[in-house]
């Protein structure tokens, strides 16, 4: 059975990152390595070992709509909620998807009616997470139309609107900017964690999507959860999941369950133990890297950072500043920047992609250590250049 025991698990160890000072810095994509240590302290507390003949079914749970998902994963997940205070769970079905990438897939399957003649819109507050409209035009479905900005949606009919929040890419807490009738939303709550934000509520909203990848950092897994209060939506985003992929994998599932519980066990305790709790390690990595950038920042007559609002936080007891996983960088100038960082070996990603202005740039402040390090050395230097020339 997968358990805890104490053989080591093969893992692949980190490549080191050993950065030159010609080497590009590829702040693009928001790969959370940098919870890696942490994990790594946990040692053996997060093993899981798996044996041949087990986990071999499609099945898991026939009694769960979501049938698919392992009992201890659903427990796990219920678990850290409560913990955290960021959801309520009660009376929720919980849909296990291979990353929220593919619940979001099977939530639009599931809000659209393939009776309609017309595909129903998708919007998105701009700037929105650049995955949206790739995902919704990919495959060109006939059920859903990606209609980019929602405060530009102005046509009648059947809707949903995907909230971010806090947002990708640029951190701010989000409502729904629709709001008609006929409209349906979808949550999107990956960076509702403590880490990158006060928690100042248990959201309660009729689909709520979160991943693994943004909770802990455990990208790789591929595991993400929604959390449904209609049966139906959660019958039919089941069904989705079965169409394309007949479930998710298992050893992820257990994986996750193993992960989150120690994540959960280690908050009960973080008051009173020598801190063992996640999320103030990774809140504290953030916050180091925000003050950091911000003292950049602030030499510089060209760029500006968004500023958050102090907020009480539930979980850790105290007025919290949000410290996002993205940095949304704006310029005065009118300067195509992801191009401009470019010729400086800094890989971001244009606020074009979110559908905000080339004078936005997004940069992940997920990078290792180094390169976190090289890339303040490099824009300091941009800064002072263009500093200079006035
Ligand atoms: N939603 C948002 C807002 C994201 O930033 C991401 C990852 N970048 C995802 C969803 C997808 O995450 P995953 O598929 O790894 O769960």
């Amino acid at each position: 059975a997968a358990n805890n025991q104490n053989s080591s698990p093969t893992t692949t160890k980190p490549t080191k990152t050993s950065l030159s000072p010609d080497s590009m810095i590829n702040l693009d994509q928001g790969d959370p390595t940098l919870f890696e240590p942490y994990w790594r302290k946990m040692g053996d507390k997060c093993t899981v070992v798996i044996e041949g003949c087990d986990l071999m079914s499609y099945f898991s749970d026939m009694s769960s709509i979501c049938w698919f998902l392992q009992p201890q994963l659903g427990d796990a997940i219920k678990r850290l909620h409560r913990v955290v205070g960021n959801a309520v769970t009660e009376d929720r079905h919980i849909v296990v998807g291979t990353g929220s990438t593919q619940l979001l897939m099977a939530a639009l399957y599931a809000l659209s009616s393939p009776a309609d003649r017309h595909p129903v819109s998708l919007v998105a507050a701009a700037p929105f997470y650049s995955g949206y409209k790739e995902q919704a035009e990919f495959l060109r479905s006939g059920l859903y139309k990606w209609e980019g900005d929602a405060r530009a949606f102005e046509k009648d009919g059947p809707y949903i609107e995907v909230v971010t929040s806090p947002n990708n890419p640029d951190g701010v807490i989000r409502e729904a900017v629709v709001s008609r009738g006929e409209g349906k939303l979808v949550y999107d709550l990956a960076y509702y964690w403590p880490q990158y934000t006060p928690i100042t509520q248990p959201l309660d909203r009729d689909i709520m999507l979160f991943t693994f990848s943004k909770c802990t950092g455990h990208a790789g897994s591929r595991i993400g959860w929604a959390l449904v209060k209609d049966k139906e939506v959660a019958r039919k985003m089941t069904e989705y999941m079965q169409i394309s992929s007949i479930g998710v994998s298992k050893e992820s599932q257990i994986r996750a369950a193993k992960i989150l519980g120690v994540l959960s066990e280690g908050c009960q305790h973080f008051r009173t133990v020598d801190s063992e709790n996640f999320f103030e390690y990774s809140h504290s990595i953030l916050k180091e890297r925000w003050e950091r950038l911000r003292n950049v920042v602030k030499n510089s007559k060209t760029f500006t950072l968004p500023k958050y609002p102090r907020d009480y936080c539930n979980f850790n007891g105290k007025y919290m500043d949000s410290n996002p996983a993205f940095a949304w960088l704006h310029s005065k100038e009118d300067i195509d920047w992801e191009s401009r960082l470019r010729e400086h070996k800094i890989i971001a990603r244009s606020g074009e992609r979110f559908g905000a202005s080339p004078k936005y740039a997004r940069i992940s402040m997920f990078s290792p250590p180094e390169a976190f390090n090289l890339f303040l050395e490099r824009f300091s230097a941009i800064i002072d250049n263009i500093n200079g020339k006035r």
